[in-house]
């Protein structure tokens, strides 16, 4: 694989990341996603476009060459295994690891990389219920803000690490594969029933949160 930049890395795998969850390739998703200026955005993409990782059409919208997709899929799988490992070997909280596993993933040998697979051989998905095999989305499911009143649901993914979000997500007793029923909903919060109890959850962070719905799915669409 080509030699990236950590800085590199962090656009090719928000770029990914994107896809995943269908959201248009542009630099205005790119700068709200890392929370970064526009200009900072621009010049990035600039790089990454003459470095032949991405291209972009004349509306601006961006999509992977072969080899930028390749290394999308490589850096943000590695990502994922770090976690995983930091959760299922390490015992660090789920909420906790995506910050840790960033400094580590950018810097670990491939041999490193390779012992923490061997380690976690079976695992699927990240703590967060992102494949490790980047790109290979078994489920895509529909925002826990968008399930209706009434519906059964199963909590497959957090679709922002933010390291604070998560916190508090954790806090108030959400966790992946947590069913639930959802009890109320009013367009600012969302009550879940389940077997420990009752979760409130306000909709901003449940856009956050993709669930398996009893009253369908109508976001599902084939892994990107
Ligand atoms: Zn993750």
């Amino acid at each position: 694989m080509r030699h990236v930049t950590p800085a590199e890395q962090e656009y090719l795998e928000t770029l990914l990341r994107l896809r995943e969850t269908d959201q248009p390739l542009t630099a205005a998703n790119v700068s709200r996603s890392l929370g970064l200026s526009a200009p900072t955005v621009h010049e990035m993409v600039k790089r990454l476009e003459a470095a032949k990782l991405i291209v972009r059409d004349p509306q601006k919208r961006i999509s992977f060459t072969d080899e930028g997709l390749e290394i999308a899929r490589e850096v943000t799988s590695r990502h994922r295994l770090v976690e995983r490992f930091l959760v299922d070997v390490l015992g660090i909280p789920w909420y906790a690891v995506h910050e840790e596993a960033e400094t580590i993933d950018r810097y670990a040998s491939p041999d490193v990389i390779a012992g923490m697979r061997e380690q976690i051989s079976s695992a699927k998905t990240c703590p967060h219920g992102h494949p490790i095999a980047a790109g290979n989305r078994m489920m895509c499911g529909v925002r826990l803000a968008d399930a209706p009143v009434g519906s059964q649901i199963t909590i497959l993914r957090f679709e922002d690490e933010d390291p604070e979000l998560l916190r508090g997500l954790h806090d108030a007793g959400v966790r992946l594969g947590l069913s639930a029923t959802v009890a109320d909903s009013d367009g600012e919060r969302i009550v879940l029933r389940h077997v420990e109890g009752d979760t409130e959850i306000d909709a901003a962070r449940a856009d956050t949160i993709a669930v398996w719905s009893s009253a369908g799915n109508p976001g599902f669409s084939p892994a990107a």
